[in-house]
């Protein structure tokens, strides 16, 4: 039977609050979400006592994991900021007066925000796939493109971090819960040959939805640091999409090795390319480069290429802005059809003109990380 609401507040009711009273009279948890064994709720405290919060987050986390019916956990730690006092230390530009919390203590660094995240323990490198809006086709590129670099010898994983819109299970046809190893860290799924997580497969899209920036980034970290990733070259991070406050924080706070910007033709969307380029360098989060999607139309009967949405302007943005230009993939039906099936093209097509189109965008990517993979 899977675990209930109360089930969850009666086991947090017997944990105390750093002034000893307990958690569940302490006015700090949110609504607690517990549905088909997994259970997601968060503490939300004043950021002066984050610290001594972050043990009594873990052991509630243990004390939930430990009821019988529950298979996934996520306790997120977010820090209120009370008005007119001083602001604490994890760098953030989050919602007003509201700062997330790392889980886990950051190595102390100096001056620039970048010195004070951790790298991930066997991962080579991170990077963000980033789009100025939604469907765009952002997370079809994100998975294509880990597809792109696994073909070129690559151990990858995806992280979809699209907490407002989690597409990887739909992508991939993946729909289990994570399992726990012997560290009780999350054990990512495994398909097409790359280690996949995904907050889809954790709470309901309807939770997701409601979620506040600092939670993302709780969450997002959780993802990052509490699952076991193994060892990576490259970690494939696909982003919420936008250039708000959520989207800073997270590119802020998560060790980016670099962002690839994925945008249509449109005019509108390459306004928003701009803004994901300016975001990523004011957190000196290096552009690996710009992908056209969509770029033109390719009929899926006769061939024939027709440029509906004016091909060609984001390969000029990027000259424009001195950033590389990564490739145009057309805008196609089998792309569209392999993606919603959960066959993404690279893997279903590996012979075909868009598998060669990923694997020649991967490839760029791979150049420009060598020497961050090689090091390690
Ligand atoms: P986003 O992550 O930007 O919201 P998705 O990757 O979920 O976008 O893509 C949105 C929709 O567009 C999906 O149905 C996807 O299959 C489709 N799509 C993405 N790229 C292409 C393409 N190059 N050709 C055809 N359809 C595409």
């Amino acid at each position: 039977m899977s675990v209930t609401q109360q089930q969850v507040l009666d086991s947090l009711a017997r944990i105390k609050s750093p002034r000893g009273v307990a958690l569940t009279n302490a006015n700090v948890l949110s609504p607690i979400s517990a549905s088909d064994g997994k259970v997601f709720f968060s503490i939300n405290v004043d950021a002066a006592e984050a610290r001594a919060w972050e043990p009594i987050r873990g052991e509630a986390e243990a004390a939930v994991r430990s009821l019988p019916g529950v298979t996934t956990v996520l306790v997120a730690l977010t820090a209120e900021r009370k008005p007119g006092s001083a602001p604490p230390p994890a760098p953030s530009r989050g919602a007003p007066g509201v700062q997330p919390v790392h889980a886990h203590k950051p190595p102390q660094g100096g001056g620039s925000p970048m010195a004070r995240q951790s790298e991930i323990p066997g991962v080579a490198a991170v990077i963000a796939v980033a789009s100025g809006k939604g469907g765009v086709g952002k997370s079809t590129t994100a998975l294509n493109l880990a597809l792109g670099l696994r073909d070129l010898g690559l151990k990858v994983g995806l992280l979809d971090a699209d907490i407002y819109g989690p597409s990887v299970p739909r992508l991939t046809g993946l729909r289990d819960k994570p399992e726990l190893d012997g560290e009780r860290k999350m054990i990512p799924l495994r398909r097409f040959g790359l280690a996949i997580m995904s907050i889809g497969f954790l709470v309901e899209e309807e939770t997701a939805m409601i979620w506040r920036g600092p939670m993302v980034m709780s969450a997002v970290t959780q993802m990052l640091r509490d699952v076991a990733w193994g060892q990576l070259d490259v970690l494939v991070v696909d982003m919420p999409p936008g250039t708000g406050d959520a989207q800073l924080t997270l590119a802020q706070n998560v060790p980016l090795k670099g962002a690839v910007i994925v945008s249509t033709p449109q005019d509108l969307s390459l306004i928003d390319a701009r803004r994901g380029l300016a975001m990523f360098r004011k957190v000196n989060v290096p552009v690996l480069g710009i992908v056209e999607n969509m770029s033109y139309f390719q009929c899926p009967h006769c061939g024939t290429k027709s440029d509906i949405f004016g091909h060609g302007g984001a390969r000029h943005e990027a000259e424009k802005l001195g950033v590389p230009f990564l490739g145009e993939i057309p805008l196609h039906m089998a792309i569209r059809a392999t993606s919603d099936a959960g066959n993404p093209v690279v893997d279903s097509e590996p012979d075909g003109p868009h598998a060669a189109i990923y694997r020649a965008i991967a490839g760029q990517v791979r150049d420009q990380l060598r020497g961050v993979i090689a090091a390690a």
